[in-house]
């Protein structure tokens, strides 16, 4: 198959005009023929986007669903512009996570890297609205199990540093080729120094569900927005402020991964839900409990990369919400650019 005269970013996000050849959504040759001075901007061809974070959407909740649910799902999120996307956990019982890892098992979809399993092992006062009983100390069954389920998948973990046992956890789980995030936590930067030795790759989502600045003593925070590792960040402005997303791109520049952290209201009507146990409303592009506690969103991630783009510029945006979440899981060679062997849509 062929798109023919199309204006499609290269490698380098330089504007393209010319052919891609590709077959089963994998392209095969790019034939550049020229490099226009002239565009209109909403014509270029984006590379398709990873949602390494996201609860659901479509009406598809991840903790509650089976392989016909997955697919349907991947079919709706391509319209999106999503390439690839990690289900994602709640704080919840350890079945309700294998029985999402054998439902991913079985639906056997490429655009689905794995799981990101983002409780229990958190901490209980920066929990969100996650369920307090399911949180625990860090057990390395839990992997060892999904892992069982889905070997040939990417397993990826949010932790909290400070959780007991959290340290040997992710060295186990990074010498196996697998992933730890930092978040949902009060962690001190020492704490944090520990998991990062030990191979943790990123934080999630910055600035929510972690304790915040404090000019007189670093923490998870300070260390996120001045370290080399990865940063989630969910740019709806809701979760976060126009001002704050420029310092947070300003800060990681590479580093910094759009997601959605949406949850399965995205793309529905507005109401009343229940999501992590309890009753939620969707107003207005927000999801929250009575308590007024943000519950997730309700964000596409092509809007974040929207949104972004009028802050840092759109190739910076479209490139943390694809190049960049790739390289973090170690999918450059075959996503994350449009480029002969890489995924397109
Ligand atoms: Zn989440």
């Amino acid at each position: 198959m062929k798109r023919e005269d199309i204006l499609y970013y290269d490698k380098n996000y330089e504007v393209v005009l010319g052919d891609i050849y590709f077959e089963n959504n994998i392209v095969t040759k790019t034939v550049e023929k020229d490099k226009p001075k002239e565009y209109n901007k909403s014509d270029i061809l984006l590379p398709p986007f990873a949602d390494i974070h996201i609860h659901g959407g479509y009406g598809v909740d991840f903790m509650n669903c089976n392989e016909k649910d997955l697919i349907y799902f991947t079919e709706q999120a391509k319209k999106d512009g999503i390439g690839a996307f990690m289900p994602t956990t709640v704080a919840c019982e350890y079945e309700a996570i294998y029985r999402l890892s054998e439902s991913i098992a079985r639906a056997n979809i490429p655009e689905i890297w794995g799981i990101h399993i983002e409780g229990p092992f958190i901490n209980k006062k920066h929990k969100g609205v996650m369920d307090e009983k399911y949180i625990r100390e860090c057990d390395v069954s839990l992997y060892d199990n999904v892992k069982s389920i889905l070997p040939d998948k990417t397993v990826r973990f949010t932790i909290a540093p400070e959780t007991e046992g959290a340290a040997e956890f992710c060295e186990y789980v990074c010498k196996k080729g697998d992933f730890v995030s930092l978040g949902h936590s009060g962690a001190t930067k020492k704490e944090c120094e520990a998991l990062k030795k030990g191979g943790a790759s990123s934080y999630t989502h910055v600035f929510n569900a972690m304790s915040t600045l404090f000019h007189r003593s670093e923490n998870i925070l300070s260390c996120a927005l001045t370290d080399e590792l990865y940063c989630e960040i969910i740019a709806d402005k809701i979760h976060i402020c126009s001002d704050v997303l420029d310092i947070v791109g300003r800060c990681k520049k590479d580093k910094l991964i759009l997601v959605s952290d949406a949850i399965f209201a995205m793309a529905c009507k507005e109401g009343r839900y229940k999501f992590c146990g309890r009753e939620i409303n969707v107003k207005a592009g927000k999801a929250y409990t009575d308590e007024n506690v943000i519950a997730g969103s309700v964000l596409k991630l092509k809007e974040a990369v929207k949104n972004m783009s009028d802050i840092i510029g759109e190739k910076s945006a479209v490139k943390a919400a694809s190049e960049n979440p790739a390289r973090l899981l170690h999918k450059f060679d075959v996503f994350g650019s449009i480029e002969e062997g890489k995924y397109i849509l």
